[in-house]
């Protein structure tokens, strides 16, 4: 029997990775479901492709457009639209893992119902979790479901750590986790040059290819701080069991230290069809489609400490989580602005960490033990962020 995968985000870089490997194994996997947000004509290439049960296209106005697309190309796949359309692909009673790949606070919802309806969770959206913390994490004990990471250092935790370790790292005697992080493409960039750069540059990473937000995540090291932070949720993990060490090479792709000194690491190529491929069969191996790692061809791994000046996202990260409560929505939403205006020439490389550390000074912490109090804060973060924005932009328009 095959196992039925509705992939959130289809069009994107996990999407299609994660297509790529089901296609390797017709035989194990079956696309169910796959979604979009606006790029209609990719979807329905792929629908064309795996014929999928449903489709859905987050931007309703674009349903109509998509229907004609999918009736020219001959499917049968069934075409569903909005919010909605994508709860109802994420929570199908036929449905067995549901690929979270979905960028930002725009997956939360349809991630949390899967969860709940108890489907097996691939999840890159690390927006989703990093935002709602415990909530996620009791979304998925109580739907009584395998929560899998595929961003691929904690995809490597997982892999480094004993089953059930999460939660009680002392108990099993973890000292620490050690979280790689390449640098992104302003590794060696002094901070005097760092202010003029361009969308381009940051979207152009050394060694993955991604879509653009986490790109320039990578450049800011957002993505690091949120990767902190979703460390923190996934493996119940304190501030100072998490270290961040610089590895230009990202072939290391994380490691856990043992009190008894062993460092435990996950080695690979940097192609993120292996920790999907991991997801999608765990806990058996498949095939990925990755190569072989040669390492004499590669000569040396390097590793050098973060440089907080330059990148004080990471700083950042370690204050949301002393903070607790909506702190890490917040973070969250803040960037997400930044990210955008940033991508749009509205706003200098260098400000998205300020915008996002006077975003976390303004807005007032609050409870953050239900949905409507993280969706407050990710909204009152939203404003903020967009005012501090459009003061220093110097215009007046709202960007988020
Ligand atoms: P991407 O930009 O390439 O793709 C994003 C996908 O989300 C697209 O399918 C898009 O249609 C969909 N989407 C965007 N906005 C939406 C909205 N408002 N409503 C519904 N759908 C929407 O992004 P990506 O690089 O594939 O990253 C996806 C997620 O995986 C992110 O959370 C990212 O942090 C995480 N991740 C990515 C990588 C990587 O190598 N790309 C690695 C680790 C983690
Ligand atoms: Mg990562």
């Amino acid at each position: 029997m095959t196992h039925k995968v509705t992939i959130l985000g289809a069009t994107g870089s996990i999407g299609r990775s994660t297509l790529d490997v089901i296609a390797r194994h017709p035989d194990r996997f079956e696309a169910f479901a796959l979604t979009a947000n606006e790029r209609i004509d990719d979807l329905a290439r792929l629908c064309a492709e795996f014929r999928p049960r449903f489709a859905c296209v987050s931007d309703p106005m674009l349903h109509v457009r998509f229907k004609q697309l999918i009736k020219e190309a001959g499917v049968k796949t069934e075409v569903l639209s909005g919010p909605e359309g994508l709860l109802d692909v994420a929570s199908h009673p036929e449905v067995d893992q549901v690929m979270a790949a979905i960028v930002g606070a725009a997956g939360l919802r349809a991630t949390l119902s899967a969860a709940k309806a108890g489907k097996k969770i691939l999840l890159a959206n690390k927006e989703a979790l990093v935002m709602t913390g415990p909530l996620f994490m009791n979304a998925v004990k109580d739907g009584k479901t395998t929560l899998l990471p595929i961003d691929s250092e904690h995809n490597a935790i997982f892999q480094c750590l004993p089953a059930n370790a999460p939660g009680q790292l002392g108990r099993h005697g973890v000292r620490r986790i050690m979280l790689t992080a390449s640098g992104g493409p302003f590794r060696t960039r002094a901070r005097a040059d760092l202010g003029s750069v361009t969308p381009e540059e940051a979207c152009a990473h050394p060694n993955w290819s991604m879509g653009p937000k986490i790109s320039v995540d990578s450049a800011t090291m957002m993505n690091k701080a949120l990767e902190i932070i979703e460390a923190h949720w996934l493996f119940g993990a304190a501030t100072n069991q998490l270290q961040v060490v610089i590895h230009p090479q990202s072939v290391v792709h994380s490691m856990v230290e043992y009190a008894d000194g062993s460092v435990l690491a996950q080695l690979g190529n940097p192609d993120m069809r292996t920790p999907i491929a991991h997801g999608l069969a765990y806990p058996e191996r498949i095939d990925s489609g990755v190569k072989s790692l040669n390492l004499p061809s590669l000569g040396s791994l390097t590793f050098e400490e973060p440089d907080l000046d330059r990148f004080p996202a990471l700083r950042l990260a370690y204050a949301v989580i002393a903070q607790g409560n909506s702190a890490s929505a917040v973070f969250n939403a803040a960037n997400e602005v930044a990210v955008a205006a940033f991508l749009n020439h509205q706003l200098p490389f260098t400000a998205i960490t300020d915008v996002v550390e006077e975003t976390l000074a303004e807005v007032p912490l609050m409870p953050s033990d239900d949905l409507d109090g993280v969706l407050m804060a990710d909204a009152l973060a939203r404003t903020c962020a967009g005012t501090l924005v459009s003061r220093r932009s110097g215009g007046t328009r709202r960007v988020g």
